[in-house]
Order: structure tokens, then C-alpha cells, then sequence
């Protein structure tokens, strides 16, 4: 360990890990600290009855070349596609209705096509809804490092509620239901949530659905993000008594508390 650092970066999560990165990578000496016993935050897992647990994030999108996650990762030298797999194109999400399924697949033209097979009658509503969400997105200079934005329709689409778009729309219950259902992901009511926000997640899901791959240990994006802070100099600590803890519970009680440690 070393005594002087420039930076200290508190918690070790997917933010923290990229604030770590892209400061090292600025020449900056930096440390990580991590109350917990391992990094990764909600990206990470927990292994219990010698099972990989997900703690939070199991899938994204944005990873195609030049989308937004995949122009991240390529910038900090972390992206190595053996952490991702991509989903089935054909149906890589399913909602479930009462009275209904419905697969989306991947990209824009197979997801409207998919609506209107249900949906028949709503095509413009259908066709609207998806073109509002390309002009959210494109709207927001950090999404689509569009320098050129419109600072004015930003402002407006980061105001409006999903729900007021969605009215305006269609009637149509069951199909406002389908055009809210990634509020599931984003876990804010259509009522609360600004259109821009549901465009952005809605438009990462849909271009590139990935799962992220874990490994034996944890999940291969945090070894990533790891060995590449070690690479440019930075330090992690994770909380050593907590560690130290349950390495004590693990060697006497093993098959009740196997905790892995990977840093
Ligand atoms: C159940 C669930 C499912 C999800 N599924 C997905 C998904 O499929 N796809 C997706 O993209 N996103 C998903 N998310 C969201 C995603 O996991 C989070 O948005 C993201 O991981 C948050 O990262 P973060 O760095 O902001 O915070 P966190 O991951 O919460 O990391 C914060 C870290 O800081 C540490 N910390 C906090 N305070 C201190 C302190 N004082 N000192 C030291 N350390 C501290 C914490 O221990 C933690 O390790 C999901 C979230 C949940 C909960």
C-alpha cells in the first residue's frame, strides 16, 4: 500500500471503478476503498451453497461498436467481449400479460414489427413511440456525443413525463402497457419518470441486449475493471476485518458461509 495517493475514491461499484479508471489514466495515483469484502458494488455477486449469485446488474446494452457502453469501455481499456453474450436477437426479452406474450427483438424495425402483430390497428401510435425515443436519445450529448445538441428539446424531453407522451399516443390500455413495461428496469412510474430517461434505457436494451458473463470468482467486467486499475498503478482496499471475518467463517464453516475473495 501506498501512503500517498491524489485521489481516494470512496466505494468500488461500477461508478466508482470508472471514476478510478479514467482518473489513473490522467497520471493521477489513485486508491479505492470498499467497505464491503470485495469490489463490484451491485455488479457484482455473492457465492453462497458454492452458487454465483447476482447482487444487481445481469444485463445491458450499448455495447455494439460505437454505442455509448461499448465507446465507455473501449475508452478505459476495459471492454473484452468474453464478459458479455449476447442475447437471443429473435425474442431477447418476453413480457408476459395476462391475455398476451410479447418477444422484443433486437433493434428498432423487429420490435415495431413484433408490436403490430398484436397490435394491428396502433400502427402509428407504434411507430411514433419509437420515434420519440431515437429523438430523446439523440438529444443527449453523453449518449450519442452529439456536441451539436439541442439544448432546448434536451431540456424539454428531460421534463416530460412518459406517461404524458404515451397519452397522447393511443387509448389503447394493453398497448400503453407494453410501452411501459421497461419502467421495470428504470423502476420509476411512467407518471414520474422524464422521457428522456426511459428513451435511454429503453434504446440501450434494444440496439444490443447482453447478459453479463460471470466467471468462477465474481463477474469477469469487475476482474476487468480490477487488473486495469493495478495496471495503471491504482490501489483497491477492500474492508479488512470484514474480510478477515469471513475468511475466519469460511475456513470453520465452510459449507455455510463460502465466500470468495477475489482481490
Ligand atoms: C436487483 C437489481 C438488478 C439490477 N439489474 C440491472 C441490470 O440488469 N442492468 C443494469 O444495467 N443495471 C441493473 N441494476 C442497476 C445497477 O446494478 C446499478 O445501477 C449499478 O451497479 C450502481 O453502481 P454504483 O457504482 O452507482 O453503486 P453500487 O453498485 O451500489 O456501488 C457502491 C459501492 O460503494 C460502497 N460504499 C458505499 N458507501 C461506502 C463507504 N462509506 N465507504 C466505502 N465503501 C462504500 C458499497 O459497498 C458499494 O460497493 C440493478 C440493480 C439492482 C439492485
Amino acid at each position: 500500500m501506498n501512503a500517498h495517493y491524489d485521489v481516494i475514491v470512496i466505494g468500488s461499484g461500477i461508478s466508482s471503478l470508472t471514476s478510478a479508471v479514467i482518473l489513473a489514466k490522467e497520471g493521477k495515483k489513485v486508491c479505492l476503498l470498499e467497505q464491503g469484502p470485495k469490489a463490484g458494488g451491485h455488479i457484482g455477486t455473492f457465492n453462497k451453497f458454492n452458487h454465483n449469485f447476482y447482487t444487481g446488474a445481469h444485463y445491458t446494452g450499448a455495447l455494439g461498436n460505437g454505442e455509448p457502453f461499448r465507446v465507455l469501455l473501449d475508452h478505459l481499456g476495459i471492454y473484452n467481449s468474453q464478459n458479455f453474450c449476447e442475447l437471443d436477437a429473435d425474442g431477447f426479452d418476453e413480457f408476459v400479460f395476462p391475455d398476451f406474450k410479447l418477444a422484443l427483438a433486437k433493434g428498432y424495425e423487429a420490435t415495431v414489427q413484433n408490436i403490430l402483430k398484436i397490435f394491428p390497428k396502433e400502427e402509428t401510435a407504434i411507430k411514433k413511440y419509437f420515434d420519440v425515443i431515437r429523438d430523446a436519445v439523440n438529444c443527449v450529448p453523453t449518449y450519442m456525443f452529439n456536441e451539436k445538441h439541442n439544448a432546448d428539446k434536451l431540456i424539454k424531453i428531460l421534463e416530460t413525463p412518459l406517461k404524458n407522451v404515451v397519452d397522447g399516443l393511443t387509448n389503447d390500455h394493453k398497448l400503453k402497457a407494453v410501452f411501459y413495461a421497461y419502467c421495470s428496469l428504470h423502476g420509476v412510474l411512467p407518471k414520474d419518470v422524464s422521457m428522456g430517461f426511459h428513451a435511454l434505457v429503453t434504446d440501450s436494451i434494444i440496439n444490443s441486449p447482453s447478459v453479463i458473463n460471470i466467471n468462477k470468482e465474481g463477474v469477469g467486467l469487475i476482474d476487468s475493471f480490477i487488473n486495469r486499475i493495478k495496471e495503471l498503478n491504482g490501489d483497491i482496499l477492500n474492508h479488512y476485518w470484514k474480510s478477515f471475518f469471513l475468511r475466519t467463517c469460511n475456513f470453520w464453516y465452510p459449507s455455510k458461509t463460502n465466500i470468495q475473495f477475489n482481490q
